[in-house]
């Protein structure tokens, strides 16, 4: 049932032409009062194509900056000035420039977009978790520089036996803290369900998978299997989304430690802030930065499909 702010929200958002756009971690009661709800991929795709004057996104900074480069016209607020991707900032726009120049001369440049702006705007493709394979496999260059996940970078090195893939040392500090350990004592509590896991988790989970996938992979997994219960190997706000969307099944955290803060920052007051014009922080980019930029964002959705 939708309650009173969630009411004004959807009011306002109508009547000051907002579209919210929310990733698949926010919390329920935002995303019920989304017009647009998905993985990271599924927000860009989408983004490229809102026809109001304000694009909102409940989510964390990259995926802001993703729509602003995707919308260069348009008004898009980020829904905390405080969300923000760690692993997106872990290296400087300079290093990847000597590398490029240097070390991996001649690779091309495959950044996760888990990334800053400054960053993409050196790199040649984006991809995200879910286009990853997709897009690595359809580029011609045989030698890849992927930026800045070595979990994600060394599952797309596996799948794509084909590519040289060098990594780097970055990675998101929630999937990639859990340990074969937790993957273990999951399964021996629940020895029944399917453990579903995200590519940021290390090898030594992913060895343990039933499914590894991206967000969206995860959650049509578990939506589309005859099995009855899943170990939900990512940010634990999935698995509450799946309870609410699989009543006859049954869900597991990977481990309690799975909470991604920056993706729980924003709440339904802070989107009401922003559907009335106060909160929130108007995202811009300068424009030689973003016409670098874009071209990887716009790379990747043309090979992602
Ligand atoms: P997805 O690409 O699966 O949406 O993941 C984004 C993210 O930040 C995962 O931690
Ligand atoms: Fe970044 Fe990890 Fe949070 Fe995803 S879960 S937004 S990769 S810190």
């Amino acid at each position: 049932m939708i309650n009173t702010m969630q009411s004004e929200i959807i009011r306002l958002k109508k009547e000051n032409d907002v579209c919210i756009l929310a990733h698949s971690y926010q919390s329920e009661d935002i995303l019920e009062v989304a017009d647009i709800v998905g993985d990271s991929y599924a927000l860009a795709k989408r983004a490229v194509s809102v026809p109001n004057k304000t694009l909102l996104l409940c989510g964390v900074r990259f995926m802001a900056e993703t729509a602003k480069l995707l919308n260069p016209g348009k008004r898009v607020i980020l829904s905390h000035p405080d969300a923000g991707c760690p692993m997106a900032e872990q290296f400087e726009k300079n290093e990847i420039e000597a590398l490029k120049t240097g070390k991996y001369k001649g690779y091309t440049v495959v950044a996760y977009v888990n990334t800053t702006t400054a960053l993409k705007s050196v790199a040649d493709v984006c991809v995200t978790s879910s286009s990853a394979l997709k897009i690595v496999n359809a580029l011609d260059s045989r030698d890849i520089l992927f930026i800045p996940d070595c979990n994600l970078g060394s599952y797309v090195a596996e799948q794509c036996p084909d590519k040289n893939v060098a990594l780097l040392k970055g990675g998101c500090p929630i999937h990639a803290a859990m340990r074969a350990e937790d993957a273990v004592r999951a399964k021996a509590l629940h020895p029944d369900a399917l453990l579903l896991v995200h590519p940021e988790c290390r090898k030594e989970v992913l060895q343990y998978a039933d499914y590894v996938g991206s967000t969206a992979g995860i959650m049509d997994y578990a939506k589309n299997s005859d099995a009855k219960e899943f170990i939900i190997g990512t940010e634990n706000s999935i698995k509450e989304h799946l309870a609410f969307a699989c009543p006859d099944k049954r869900f597991y955290e990977l481990s309690k430690m799975m909470v991604c803060h920056n993706m729980k920052l924003t709440t339904l007051p802070d989107v009401l802030a922003c559907v009335k014009g106060e909160g929130g922080e108007e995202i811009t980019i300068p424009e030689d930065i973003a016409e670098k930029a874009v071209r990887c964002i716009n790379k990747m959705i043309e090979l992602g499909g």
